[in-house]
């Protein structure tokens, strides 16, 4: 049913770059835990400025150690070695959504379980009935690897 959309994406892209620049990227550490939390925070990044919302540059990270590995939705210790898109692990909630006014600053965000956020952002959801499809692409990326 899947089409082979990475042969098509694949040559799409060659059009753009210059082969030196294809063994840069291939001399990168690929973690796809990682590269899907990039995603995740340039996502969140540019949702927020999609919708001309005050933004403020930070990592994760340190929202996550200032909270100190603690959800903030069921108050239960986050395991930082867990990554995405496992439901126990790490994820940024905003505390007031963005879909409600909030913004993407760091008095507004949160450590999260992303099965914890999930919850919140479909409750929402609901609550809103909004018609549009959630915002994960978890989809596209493969389970990680790691044992
Ligand atoms: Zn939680």
């Amino acid at each position: 049913m899947r089409k082979h959309k990475a042969e098509t994406g694949v040559s799409y892209a060659a059009q753009f770059r210059a082969p030196e620049h294809y063994a840069q990227l291939a001399a990168l550490p690929k973690d796809p835990a990682r590269i899907a939390e990039r995603k995740q925070e340039g996502w969140q990044r540019r949702r927020a400025q999609k919708l001309a919302l005050p933004t403020e540059k930070f990592q994760h990270e340190d929202v996550y150690e200032r909270d100190g590995w603690i959800c903030g939705l069921c108050s239960e210790p986050v395991d930082r070695e867990l990554g995405y898109p496992d439901p126990l692990s790490k994820s940024l909630d905003h505390i007031i959504p963005l879909s409600r006014g909030g913004h993407h600053v760091w008095d507004n965000v949160q450590l999260a379980h992303l099965a914890c956020n999930n919850k919140k952002q479909a409750r929402i959801a609901e609550e809103a009935s909004w018609t549009g499809s959630p915002p994960t692409s978890a989809s596209e990326d493969p389970p990680s690897g790691t044992p």
